[in-house]
């Protein structure tokens, strides 16, 4: 699509470039920034041209950098990662989950799927279930850290303030070795999803189940073992922002998701049941 308004585009090399004059924003992968008309926006400042590496493993864990590419992300996660990274492999289907075609997970960056917050991210199920942290540059120079699945508050919304930039996100290295799983469900077989339900067993036998797509902001549920069945449909059922719109109604995206729950609480359940045998 012709960005009719954008007179401007700048490319960042250092970090001063990314003071904004009214009317910029920053651009990474530009795939959801050229899809639709942008009418206040008059100038793109590029990100992509900072250099930030894409995946760096640090003595914290992973960290993916915020251009990063989904395809990037996908190839490293499956062809380079240390082996015992098991919980990398939620990232596939989560990029799966993604309504794009892989033509978009090419360009797609993974802090431009977290910055835009659309409650169907793909990436944000994958980082939320990790207990990923985002790094964020603040205009005054300094940085602040907040859990991905805080960043998000509420369907395409984020409490970056205005200036921020999302610079990485990192996976502590304890969330790496877990067993994962990913749920999802969509009215249309290609349609973008309704509900994802994903979760995350510890070593230790904890768990981490969230919900997206169904919800406006990832809802994220801790358990010290597997949750019992009665005890995760209570809390799956009880998020209060379910809703509405062409893709599902809420009360049907409230059922689905304690579906597909279940079924990860009862595979889980099943292999530590065979595991200890
Ligand atoms: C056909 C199609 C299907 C899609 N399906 C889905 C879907 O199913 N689920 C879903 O979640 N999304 C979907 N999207 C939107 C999707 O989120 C984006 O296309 C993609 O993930 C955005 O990444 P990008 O790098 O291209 O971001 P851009 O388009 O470059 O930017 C997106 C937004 O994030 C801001 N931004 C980007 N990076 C940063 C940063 N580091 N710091 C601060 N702000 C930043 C930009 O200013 C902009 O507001 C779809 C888009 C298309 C075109």
């Amino acid at each position: 699509m012709d960005i009719t308004s954008v007179t401007s585009y700048r490319a960042a090399r250092t970090r001063a470039d990314l003071t904004l004059a009214p009317g910029e924003v920053v651009l990474a992968g530009g795939t959801w920034l050229m899809s639709e008309p942008q009418p206040e926006t008059t100038g793109f400042v590029d990100l992509t041209t900072l250099g930030w590496p894409d995946l760096e493993i640090t003595d914290a864990g992973l960290r993916i950098g915020a251009t990063c590419t989904i395809a990037r992300l996908l190839a490293w996660a499956e062809r380079e990662a240390p082996a015992e990274w098991t919980s990398l492999g939620l990232a596939r289907p989560a990029a799966d989950a993604l309504l794009a075609s892989f033509k978009i997970w090419n360009t797609a960056t993974v802090g431009g799927n977290v910055c835009r917050a659309f409650a169907a991210g793909a990436m944000i199920a994958f980082l939320s279930t990790l207990d990923a942290t985002a790094l964020v540059w603040t205009p005054d120079g300094g940085e602040r850290r907040i859990a991905v699945a805080e960043l998000i508050v509420d369907n395409a919304v984020t409490s970056l303030a205005p200036g921020e930039v999302l610079r990485a996100l990192d996976i502590p290295a304890a969330a790496l070795t877990s067993r994962v799983a990913l749920q999802k469900i969509a009215l249309a077989e290609l349609g973008r999803s309704g509900a994802v339900v994903t979760a995350r067993v510890d070593p230790d036998g904890s768990s981490v189940f969230v919900v997206t797509a169904a919800v406006r902001r990832p809802r994220v549920l801790r358990f010290v073992r597997i949750p019992g069945a009665g005890e995760l449909r209570d809390a799956v059922a009880s998020a209060t922002d379910f809703y509405t719109d062409p893709l599902g109604s809420a009360d049907w995206r409230r059922g689905v998701s304690v579906v597909l729950a279940e079924r990860l609480r009862a595979g889980f359940a099943r292999e530590s049941h065979e595991g200890a045998a």
